[in-house]
């Protein structure tokens, strides 16, 4: 009867496996197909299920539902407990970080990505509320612990906003390290900011629309506010706010939004004065995009409609009209003003409007970051969270595009290194041979963009510096003198017969590592010059306003000596973030987004299969895989299967590895299926620690 017993338990556990799927990949017998790989995916996505493991890394499917899987009680549940015990959750992954740096003394980092909307930021809510919880608490630490949390709703009101693929669309690239003391407690952080989408202050696109504080601000300013501030309680009557036709958005509250921020800006050391500089910033550029420009009878512009911005802004209006009608042109011994055109004015303004509202985003990263400075300089050890945005395709793409795919290239070249970097350096300690994986190296496609005099972005450059000259076109022309041959770069005029259909005049394509992207090279230079007149910021240089007075220097080099371009910077800002990273051990979440109308429930094979493709996980699974899948250290294999061998059961008296050997030799492991390294038993193929498992799971 015991064996009938076990037989049917074994079934059971079998008809479980089949309907929920099977928690890690690794395990999986069909492990090279990638139609495996997504069955397993959307039969757990189908029971809830939106967690699945990779070894360690964690694959989250988008559920676009409330699960009741993030209260507390699993919290709890999830606190020290071993990686592989519980069912996949991104708490066992924080948890099992958080720990490893406790019994390591190092520092981490968590690469949180997945294209937009596949819930990179939720995942990254969701880690920092997990350590608000878990890690130890006091007074002075809950301090921190709550400026951290708090620091999202700021940051996400200013610098997220409602797009076609996400309601509430990141809209920069953000890095944050959070520190701890030797015994776990939160005592600071730093966060830094990648390149916002500041374009988007003067124009959205249909279906979009600006960055959420400046709704949260006309519906949910209180009357006097409004009142000070010369706004209307009515978005419709902006022009920065309609042009995407959507103020409304049913999934947002920007009423009860506001409230939020409110109260985390106070939490946030943000004094009164700071409080209404700030706003007064948000309405000075909400009254700037109402200015309308007249041509003069010589058809120079002047503001028909001045009313609220100058003083706003702390600057008298003569300076502010002029600047905003005049630039400062150079002469031989003098400076002479040189009048604008209509459309220059509106130019000057837009470029004027984007660089004080990209300044003062910069502005506030910074005041959080003085928030959150951990006061004790005792040794601390960091865990970091990246969520950066996604590869980025539209159906027009355009230097937002090109930065982006960039970084996320950036990105996999260091998935990449670090992946199979550390899975070589832990063979070679545990004094274990094994073969490396071939896998694509994209490193080819991120030469392409970033090398020196002949990528793409020391072409944009050099074009960048020959106004009057050099148009979008002639870049174009420069690309395909210089790099036409390349195999990953594609245009109209270099295309065969076939590919030439698909392509305009003006595009060019780059085969990304996640698929080819066709770009329109309209506004790179543009762009990527950033112009903003020397006379605009030479005016906000008289602002009686402390924010802009602080992000508009008066000793900020001037047009003499040329500012770095836009991609220039942000190059040397992912050099920057890489050698960030590269210092700490990596591990991985990476989102998918189950279908492209936001439902729950719903799973296009095809969009996710193509997400498996781009995201590495088939190339990470057979890494994983190609050596030894599964390693354990000595004392938790034996921990958790000690009760398959009367001998290590219900204690071992020997060390762990004796304990490990003794065992395998009762389950009859052939010698080929394991090896034995220093600290960890290394299993070459799953299906032998499934069984094991579940022998486990019957006994
Ligand atoms: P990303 O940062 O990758 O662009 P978000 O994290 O902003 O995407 O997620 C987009 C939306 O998807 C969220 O606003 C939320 O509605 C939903 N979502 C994401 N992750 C989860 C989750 N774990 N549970 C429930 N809903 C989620
Ligand atoms: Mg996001």
């Amino acid at each position: 009867p015991q064996k009938r017993d076990t037989r049917r338990n074994m079934e059971a556990s079998l008809t479980a496996r089949d309907r929920v799927g099977i928690q890690d990949f690794v395990l999986l017998d069909a492990y090279t197909s990638e139609s495996a790989f997504l069955d397993n995916l959307r039969k757990r996505f189908h029971e809830n299920l939106i967690y699945t493991y990779v070894g360690t890394l964690l694959v989250s499917v988008n559920p676009y539902k409330d699960l009741d899987i993030y209260s507390k009680k699993q919290m709890d549940t999830y606190m020290g407990v071993n990686f592989f015990e519980l069912p996949p959750h991104i708490y066992a992954l924080a948890d099992n970080v958080f720990r490893t740096m406790l019994s390591e003394f190092n520092n981490h980092f968590i690469l949180i990505s997945g294209e937009s909307g596949a819930g990179k930021t939720e995942a990254s809510k969701k880690i920092l509320q997990f350590y608000a919880v878990s890690c130890p608490s006091t007074k002075l630490l809950n301090n921190v612990r709550d400026r951290l949390l708090l620091s999202n709703p700021v940051l996400e009101a200013f610098g997220n906003a409602k797009t076609l693929k996400n309601d509430n669309s990141s809209r920069f690239g953000k890095y944050m390290d959070i520190q701890f003391d030797h015994r776990g407690g939160a005592v600071g952080g730093h966060i830094l900011s990648y390149l916002l989408e500041k374009s988007r202050v003067v124009h959205q696109n249909h279906g979009e629309r600006n960055f959420h504080i400046f709704y949260q601000l006309v519906e949910g300013g209180e009357e006097d506010l409004l009142r000070w501030l010369g706004l209307e309680r009515n978005c419709k009557n902006y022009r920065y706010l309609v042009q995407g036709d959507c103020a409304k958005v049913s999934s947002i509250n920007d009423k009860s939004d506001w409230k939020t921020v409110q109260k985390a800006l106070s939490v946030i050391d943000f004094s009164e004065s700071d409080t209404e500089h700030l706003f007064g910033i948000i309405a000075s550029v909400l009254h700037l995009g109402n200015l309308k420009f007249e041509a003069d009878a010589r058809g120079y512009a002047t503001i028909k409609n001045n009313q609220e911005t100058h003083w706003l802004l702390g600057i008298p209006n003569q300076v502010l009209q002029q600047g905003l009608t005049h630039r400062k042109i150079e002469a031989k011994t003098e400076e002479v003003l040189s009048p604008f055109s209509v459309e220059h004015a509106v130019y000057a303004r837009d470029a004027l409007a984007k660089a004080i509202y990209g300044r003062t985003f910069n502005w506030l990263v910074n005041k959080i970051n003085e928030s959150l400075v951990n006061q004790d300089s005792s040794r601390k050890m960091v865990v970091g969270l990246l969520d950066i945005y996604g590869f980025e395709v539209f159906s027009v793409n355009s230097f937002e595009q090109f930065c982006i795919n960039y970084c996320n290239e950036k990105l996999q070249q260091l998935f990449i290194q670090l992946t199979l970097k550390s899975e070589q350096e832990e063979y070679e300690l545990e004094g274990i041979e094994w073969e490396p994986v071939p896998y694509f190296n994209n490193k080819i496609i991120c030469d392409l963009v970033e090398e020196k005099f002949r990528g793409i972005i020391s072409l944009l450059d050099e074009e960048c510096l020959r106004p009057g000259e050099a148009t979008d076109l002639t870049f174009l022309e420069k690309m395909e003198e210089k790099i036409g041959g390349h195999p990953h770069f594609v245009t109209h005029k270099l295309a065969d017969k076939n590919t030439r259909k698909t392509l305009e005049r003006g595009d060019f394509r780059l085969l990304h590592y996640a698929g080819e992207v066709t770009y329109c090279v309209v506004g790179f230079l543009d762009k990527n010059n950033d112009l903003l007149y020397r006379s605009g910021k030479e005016v906000m240089q008289h602002s009686k306003n402390a924010i802009i007075k602080h992000c508009f220097p008066s000793s900020e080099p001037d047009n003499k000596k040329r500012p770095e371009t836009v991609v220039t910077q942000f190059k040397n800002s992912l050099v920057g973030l890489t050698e960030i990273l590269t210092s700490k051990e990596p591990w991985y979440v990476r989102c998918i987004k189950p279908n492209e109308s936001k439902q729950p429930a719903k799973f296009d094979d095809v969009l996710v299969r193509h997400q498996v493709k781009y995201l590495g996980l088939m190339e990470h699974l057979r890494v994983r895989r190609a050596g030894f899948a599964y390693r354990r250290k000595y004392e938790i294999f034996l921990q958790r299967y000690k009760a398959l061998c009367p001998d290590t059961w219900p204690n071992w008296k020997g060390t762990p590895a004796e304990g490990v050997r003794c065992l395998i030799k009762h389950l009859g492991y052939k010698t080929d299926e394991y090896k034995l390294g220093r600290t960890k038993i290394f299993i070459r193929h799953p299906r032998t620690l499934f069984a094991t498992e579940d022998a486990f799971q019957v006994c």
